[in-house]
């Protein structure tokens, strides 16, 4: 029963910053749910099938401390001292060492 399409979760990056994937992207891409801040409830309960839904499929967090930080992704990691995202990886060695690193 279950299809299971993955194309009807939103993509991160298509909404917080820029997806560069495009057509290829395996996540949902829908333009009339840009700046929407509400989830979609049918979609929490993984019954939602319309892919142009304009409710958000995604869990929408307020808190930006539960958001993972875009940048600590990139090849160049996160170089922001008092970056307000999530980080996977403790960055005790990042946020203290300004202008004494000992490498
Ligand atoms: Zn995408
Ligand atoms: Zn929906
Ligand atoms: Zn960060």
């Amino acid at each position: 029963m279950e299809s299971g399409s993955r194309k009807n979760d939103d993509c991160y990056f298509y909404y917080y910053s820029t997806c560069t994937k495009g057509s290829e992207c395996l996540f949902r891409h829908e333009p009339t749910a840009l700046g929407c801040e509400v989830t979609c409830n049918l979609w929490q309960q993984g019954k939602c099938i319309n892919s142009h839904c304009n409710l958000r499929h995604m869990l929408l967090k307020k808190n930006r401390k539960m958001i993972p930080c875009y940048w600590e992704m990139q090849p160049t990691g996160c170089t922001k001292p008092h970056c307000p995202f999530q980080h996977s990886v403790p960055r005790d060695n990042v946020a203290t060492t300004e202008g004494n690193v000992s490498k």
